[in-house]
């Protein structure tokens, strides 16, 4: 039995509000999103109970756990090694332009 990797992601903005962290269960091979809530005060936190107790939602609502599908895994490898080969290209580029500016 293989232990739970936890990795945490940082959003670009680095708002700690943003950040995710993702486990993985090699022994049943889930993956899954756990999005961070933001800490409000007592008060608002109530007020937030009494409208999910109600039923209210809005666009910034409560969040919940993620977890990928089998079917999905090529999808996320694919989308990930592109956004991976787009930074390699910028840091190339940027390599680029440093090696001219220091030939000149
Ligand atoms: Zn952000």
């Amino acid at each position: 039995m293989e232990p739970i990797k936890i990795e945490y992601f940082e959003c670009a903005c680095f708002s700690a509000d943003h950040t995710l962290r993702f486990g993985y269960d090699p022994d049943y091979g889930d993956l899954w999103l756990e999005v961070h809530l933001r800490h409000d005060p007592w008060y608002k936190r109530i007020w937030h109970a009494i409208k999910h107790v109600f039923g209210y939602k809005c666009i910034y609502g409560c969040f919940d756990s993620w977890l990928m599908d089998e079917k999905d895994i090529d999808r996320m490898i694919s989308m990930l090694q592109k956004k991976k080969e787009f930074h390699i290209q910028q840091e190339q580029k940027r390599l680029r332009e440093q090696l001219v500016e220091y030939q000149e």
